[in-house]
């Protein structure tokens, strides 16, 4: 370092325009170590350097050795045999004199204690070897250590250029920083907005929708190239390409509506060996990194509630428009058996009337035998479309939903062994009273029991239960029979829909089912896999709420 003021003026500007220029370059801290380190050891003539550097996450050791071998080394100063020697007290300004005196177990050797020099600025050096104290950025500080190889000692005058080096490199360090966080941001924005975009399309289906998310989240990340990422929900998993549980993750819980459902989870893969970045070791996840992943989980969170909320609309706008057809064919339907109901008296009236004439044929008679059933049946028939279309006054008496149960099940006992179907009640203790026509309701669950017991021909089990809050009772009948296809569901209730043989079924059933439940201003509801069996569930108010409305 023989140089002329003038000279080493210059080179330091060089040097210190180097310096910054490796802030803003891409690539890993240990790239950018590397970088800095072969300047200074280039521009100081220098055969070692070390860095002890306080950093938010993870202080550290970096050592850089030019001769005789190239060689670069970082360790942590949080594990390692080093833990715990940076332990600068608070406050103390890498200016003072004493801050290196503190650091010297940890940066010096015995020799320097008693017979080092020392500069204003904090510097200490002596022979071959000099330390640099500098500030970072607030309160993070850092040491330099240069050695120089054989017998060329350092002079006051190359001291004080190293710590206008020093203090260059500290504000490099400060600018990488702030350069990577920016990165960093930028990332986790992009991220953001890419899920942001995804959320937004609506043609997306709930598992298309995590699926996209997923794939999106490993760029997000301080190092990409070996983070997947993975989102459970309720047992399913969606995971990028690649994903592997492991040791060094990040995640956060989703949480919907106060209960659990599942978690975004990101992982690193190992790191392949050889690579110097062992800091990654002992905290791989940036601050901001919990941050995102939790901001990630609100995001899929919000995103799922948007879903299901989509859903039931649409399961709501659907039974809206079932519920209006049914009213539609109701009114039809009473209008049908209303104009239907006078002449078929006039009908079964006359049949009756011209059987009772003394000289008929025994084959008039016959004759007349048919039409008065078949008479009797339209009536049926008829009268079972009065209660779809809630056209049958139904008495209002206080019912206990449990006794109609009871009473149906015994009256039914013998036809479900007769199919080899195995009962099981379940009845709810004191069940509110709900008012209404205990021999409509008897009906309403003769209907529903003796379907089922046609969907298990090879028998099976039926379930009924009777469960209840303050407002309403619910009688669920649960079958383990051939099931509803998916196109048949919304039409089970039609009036003459049925998909049994002539004699066997008239479709009616459940069209009567219906009506009664809705003139006991109650709701029916089925729900079914094929092949698996059916539920339905029957809510009556309880009297409570019905007197409150009326
Ligand atoms: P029906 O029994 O006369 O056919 P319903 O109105 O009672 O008429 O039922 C209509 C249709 O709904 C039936 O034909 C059947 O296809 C279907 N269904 C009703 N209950 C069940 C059940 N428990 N399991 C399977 N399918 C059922
Ligand atoms: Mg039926």
């Amino acid at each position: 370092m023989a140089a002329t003021a003038r000279e080493l003026r210059e080179g330091l500007d060089t040097v210190s325009r180097a310096l910054l220029r490796s802030a803003s370059r891409e690539g890993s801290k240990v790239d950018f170590l590397r970088e800095v380190s072969t300047t200074i050891l280039r521009f100081t003539g220098s055969t070692s350097l070390d860095l002890w550097i306080e950093n938010r996450r993870v202080p550290y050791h970096w050592q850089a050795v030019s001769r005789p071998r190239r060689s670069y080394r970082i360790a942590s100063l949080a594990s390692g045999p080093d833990a715990g020697l940076w332990r600068r007290p608070r406050g103390d300004s890498p200016r003072s004199v004493t801050f290196l005196e503190h650091m010297l177990p940890l940066v010096g050797d015995g020799r320097l204690g008693a017979s080092a020099s020392r500069t204003p600025e904090g510097s200490l050096w002596l022979d071959e070897q000099a330390m640099v104290p500098f500030e970072i950025h607030g309160p993070d500080q850092g040491v330099l250590r240069l050695r120089r190889g054989g017998s060329e000692a350092f002079t006051a005058r190359d001291v004080a250029s190293c710590e206008s080096l020093a203090h260059v490199l500290g504000v490099t360090i400060a600018s990488r920083r702030a350069h990577a966080a920016l990165t960093e941001r930028v990332k986790e924005l992009t991220c953001m907005y890419g899920i942001a975009q995804v959320a937004a399309r609506p043609s997306l289906t709930l598992d298309e929708t995590l699926q996209e998310i997923v794939e999106l989240l490993p760029a997000a990340w301080q190092y990409p190239d070996i983070a997947t990422a993975c989102i459970t929900l309720d047992e399913h998993a969606f995971a990028s390409p690649g994903f592997r549980g492991g040791p060094r993750s990040l995640s956060a819980d989703i949480t919907v509506n106060g209960t659990h459902r599942g978690r975004v989870e990101v992982v690193y893969a190992d790191r392949k060996a050889g690579d110097e970045d062992r800091l990654f070791d002992d905290a791989p996840f940036l601050d901001e990194e919990q941050h995102l992943i939790e901001g990630v989980a609100r995001e899929v969170t919000a995103i799922i509630g948007r879903k299901h909320a989509e859903e039931e609309s649409e399961r709501l706008q659907q039974q809206i428009r079932h519920a209006d057809r049914l009213a539609t064919i109701g009114e039809l339907a009473a209008g049908v058996a209303h104009e239907l109901n006078e002449p078929l008296g006039n009908i079964l009236g006359f049949a009756q009337l011209a059987g009772r004439a003394p000289d008929l044929g025994a084959e008039t008679r016959r004759d007349l035998d048919k039409i008065v059933s078949a008479s009797l049946y339209a009536r049926e028939i008829i009268k079972k479309l009065m209660f779809f279309s809630r056209q049958t006054p139904a008495q209002k008496n206080d019912i206990d939903v449990n006794k109609v149960v009871d009473d149906v099940m015994s009256l039914l006992q013998p036809r479900c062994e007769k199919g080899a179907v195995s009962v099981v009640v379940e009845l709810a203790p004191s069940p509110p009273l709900v008012r209404g026509d205990a021999a409509q309701l008897q009906q309403v669950l003769v209907n529903l029991v003796v379907n089922a017991v046609q969907a298990m021909p090879a028998g099976g089990t039926l379930h009924v239960r009777t469960t209840h809050d303050s407002e309403m009772v619910r009688v669920t009948l649960e079958d383990t029979g051939v099931g509803i296809p998916p196109e048949n569901l919304g039409r089970v209730f039609m009036p003459f829909f049925t998909t049994k043989d002539v004699g066997e079924g008239t479709g009616l059933g459940l069209a009567v089912v219906h009506g009664i439940v809705a003139l006991h201003g109650g709701s029916v509801r089925v729900e079914s896999e094929v092949g698996r069996g059916t539920r339905f569930a029957i809510d009556l108010p309880s009297t409570s709420t019905t007197e409150e409305d009326a």
